[in-house]
């Protein structure tokens, strides 16, 4: 019998109605516990069924949180709410062998005694930069907050930027706030839209810790701007004997315009190259890797960065240094198609073939409460780089018959494997271009359950 109406149940009670749930015994109890003790303090207490059911929602709404695969279907290629870039296979087999056994992460095996870690991976990684040295930390905020605390040391703790530089990447990311929490101060020069090498040359006195470019990977500027050339920066910055460090956010390492026009995106080659003495930029944008900081140019700063004890805070571990190798040396293995980094493939894939995919997803939900059509849609590259960008792409457009569009993408969006759209007039459009081939069906199976 179940227990009457406005008394607390108990906890083992609830467990055993709730039945297997696929989730850890002690956090599903903990959520039990949570759900009574806010019945407890409520004034009306459901009935049995009314608590099993309000528990239910909670444990989904927990279960919704758990990192887990999803189909992107917004066109936005590195969504960085999406996790950026997905993996290749090359780098999943990677990854389950060196993390299923030991292996030489710091072992010199000539040797057979303690040797250096990532040392092949930052020698590639110098070759893929064209730059004497190179080396890794966890993302590319903490290569330039490593960079920052490494030179700003008092006396000389000043860094030169240009005032259309101060920028915002993402949520939470400000050149300002990094500065000051790397204990360097912030000296800006020029205006938002100009800043000439004058203003540089003006700024730097005994003060100067490095001259820091921020590339406006996330905005553009255009009509009345100017700024020096990487050249003539790092001129100044021989001159006076400062290091000069760019932080380029994205890092392709291929010529953007070649399949995404018109802009071109300075590859890190391109900006050691000019100048630069030190350059970061992230491994999970263009470059197509996973989560790590990237940091190239000259070798002495390099190994000086390298003894820094902070750099020790930051280090990655054996799953990243190797998908991170395996990325680098599938970019110098050097095909001109690269199905290995995933991304580059997505920006490749032909309106053509997009829309064949589209017609057969189409023709597989007939018969569905349904409207469906092939639709065009603007893929753009996204997690803040070449914002200019637009890719043409082919979309899935449903519009459904006797159901809200916001609860259609909502039964997506809370479906297995989730599917994230977006809303486009009376239609929720899905762009082909961000989901794999190989998940047309898991997104057919998917639009099904959430029309049933
Ligand atoms: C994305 C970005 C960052 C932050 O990189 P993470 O790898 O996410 O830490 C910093 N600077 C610029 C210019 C960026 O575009």
């Amino acid at each position: 019998m179940k227990p009457s109406l406005r008394s607390i149940p108990a906890v083992e009670k609830l467990l055993q109605e709730l039945g297997s749930v696929d989730l850890p015994r002690a956090a599903i109890v903990a959520v039990v516990r949570r759900e009574l003790d806010a019945l407890r303090s409520g004034k009306n207490i459901p009935d049995f069924d009314g608590v099993i059911s309000q528990i239910r929602t909670a444990l989904d709404d927990m279960r919704r949180t758990r990192i887990q695969p999803l189909l992107n279907g917004t066109g936005i290629i590195v969504h960085t709410n999406l996790g950026r870039a997905p993996l290749g296979t090359a780098v999943m087999e990677t990854l389950h062998k060196i993390g299923a056994n030991y292996n030489n992460l710091e072992y010199d095996i000539a040797a057979g005694k303690r040797g250096v870690r990532a040392g092949y991976l930052e020698h590639n990684l110098a070759l893929l930069c064209e730059a004497e040295a190179a080396t890794v930390v966890n993302n590319n905020a903490a290569a330039l907050i490593l960079i920052l605390r490494h030179f700003c040391v008092a006396p000389r703790s000043e860094v030169v930027i240009s005032r259309g530089e101060l920028v915002q990447i993402g949520g939470e990311f400000r050149i300002p706030e990094i500065l000051e929490v790397s204990g360097a101060r912030l000296r800006e020069i020029g205006t938002t839209n100009k800043t000439s090498i004058s203003d540089y040359e003006r700024a730097i006195n005994r003060q100067t810790a490095l001259i820091l470019k921020v590339h406006r990977s996330n905005f553009f500027m255009d009509g009345f701007v100017e700024e020096p050339s990487i050249e003539e920066i790092s001129r100044l910055a021989q001159k006076k004997k400062v290091p000069f460090v760019e932080d380029l956010g994205s890092g392709a390492i291929l010529n953007t315009e070649d399949f995404i026009p018109p802009d071109h995106e300075p590859t890190p080659a391109e900006v050691v190259r000019r100048g630069v003495e030190l350059v970061c930029f992230s491994g999970d944008k263009l470059l197509g890797g996973p989560q790590a900081g990237i940091i190239a140019g000259e070798r002495r700063w390099i190994v000086a960065l390298k003894k820094d004890p902070f750099f020790r805070a930051l280090r990655c571990d054996k799953l990243i240094l190797s998908a991170l190798q395996t990325t680098v040396d599938s970019y110098l293995r050097g095909s001109e198609i690269r199905p290995e980094v995933p991304i580059l493939a997505m920006l490749r894939y032909s309106n053509d073939d997009l829309r064949v995919r589209a017609d057969r997803l189409a023709g597989g939900l007939v018969g569905l409460p349904l409207k469906i059509s092939v639709g065009t849609g603007k893929a753009q590259v996204g997690g803040g780089t070449l914002p200019r960008a637009v890719i043409p792409s082919v979309t899935l457009d449903l519009a459904p018959e006797g159901l809200a569009l916001p609860e259609l993408a909502k039964r997506l969006r809370e479906g297995i494997p989730p599917v994230i759209g977006y809303t486009s007039g009376n239609q929720l459009k899905i762009d082909l271009r961000t989901i794999f081939p190989c998940q047309d069906e898991e997104l057919m199976l998917a639009i099904r359950a959430a029309m049933s």
